[in-house]
């Protein structure tokens, strides 16, 4: 068996106008074999109450499917719900929301091996498809968990146009962090003597190049939602081939990592913080930061760290304790010794990306 024949493929990948209103439809012509099977909704009150329409629509498009409102999101309530999907005899679960619902949904359909049909109110981040869950275990410590990418994805491009556009631009922020992610991943794979899977880092370059050279940088169009969408969903598929969230994931991700981690009580998205994270960890790894300040001025992300409440003391603190946050991953930060007055430089250089 070769390596390439052990990965998981969603069988069906639709980015349509209006599409939730009929999931049935899309569905019934990918996965005929699900028609008339039990099905679970999982979602959270909030959306519940914000998009009833829409949820009621496919309850009643499934089968008349009961629906779960998760509240904590963490892995005791995935494992809840997983049991929950067994005992009942559910065979397909549907998740509607954003990361902390998709994340849920995805690990209990995993846990279940109920089919996994995935539909993201936002476009925050490319954890929708990911081949991974994190999840929260005990007190503030979360944990990747490896699981099943989804069966299917479906975007409706109006429900991305009503999310808050700071969804959107943590999507981008996510998609730019792969320009640091994969050289830290060549890097790390020269360094330990593993080859890089090919496919995986050529996927995760043109998931950057999509974003970073569209032409329109209108995100609320619904051509560049459905670029954004295939970028994130193709960053998971990368992930599922190379085995790992390398070629998505590198020292750009530790900073947000240490910023989720230490620092809970600043507020900015993952994809936000991805954004930051890209901007030191091109310096250090000696590239031309230009594309990075341009690619986040052209679409309006905020890469003031002040903005964020981060001044240069915690900036520096922040990017100190990155490496800690996983202490297995080689990426640039290996060879960075680090200094404050580099780090007030480059902080003032994002500080003055307007
Ligand atoms: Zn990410």
């Amino acid at each position: 068996m070769n390596q390439h024949s052990r990965f998981n493929l969603p069988l069906c990948l639709v980015v349509e106008e209006g599409v939730f209103t009929r999931t049935d439809e899309v569905l019934k012509r990918y996965l005929p074999e699900i028609e008339g099977k039990k099905s679970l909704v999982i979602t959270e009150k909030f959306l519940h109450d914000l998009y009833g329409d829409i949820v009621s629509e496919i309850q009643k498009d499934h089968n008349g499917a009961e629906v779960f409102e998760v509240v904590t999101a963490d892995f005791d309530e995935a494992v809840t719900i997983a049991k929950k999907i067994c005992i009942e005899d559910i065979k397909v679960v549907i998740g509607f929301g954003g990361g902390r619902v998709l994340d849920v949904a995805k690990y209990a359909a995993y846990v279940s091996k109920a089919v996994y049909i995935c539909l993201p109110t936002n476009l925050s981040n490319d954890s929708l498809a990911s081949p991974f869950s994190v999840l929260g275990t005990e007190g503030s410590s979360r944990k990747t968990l490896a699981c099943k990418i989804p069966t299917a994805i479906i975007v409706d491009t109006d429900m991305i146009q009503k999310a808050p556009q700071s969804q959107t631009l943590g999507g981008i922020g996510d998609t730019i962090g792969k320009y640091t992610a994969v050289y830290d991943w060549m890097m790390a794979s020269e360094a330990e003597g593993k080859p890089v899977d090919d496919f995986a880092y050529s996927i995760a370059w043109m998931c950057y190049d999509s974003i970073a050279h569209f032409d329109e940088k209108n995100i609320t169009s619904v051509a560049f939602l459905r670029t954004l969408a295939r970028a994130l969903v193709m960053g998971g598929l990368a992930m599922e081939i190379a085995g790992s969230s390398r070629p998505c994931s590198g020292s750009e991700h530790l900073f947000c990592h240490a910023i989720e981690e230490y620092y809970p009580q600043i507020k900015i998205s993952h994809g936000m913080a991805v954004a930051l994270g890209s901007v030191g960890a091109a310096n250090f790894q000696g590239r031309d930061d230009m594309k990075m300040l341009e690619v986040c001025r052209a679409y309006g992300l905020d890469i003031d760290p002040a903005s964020y409440g981060i001044d240069k003391d915690l900036f520096y603190e922040i990017w100190s304790r990155a490496a800690s946050t996983r202490p297995n991953r080689v990426t640039i930060l290996n060879n960075t010794e680090l200094n404050r007055e580099w780090l007030d430089e480059i902080y003032d250089r994002m500080q003055n990306n307007k």
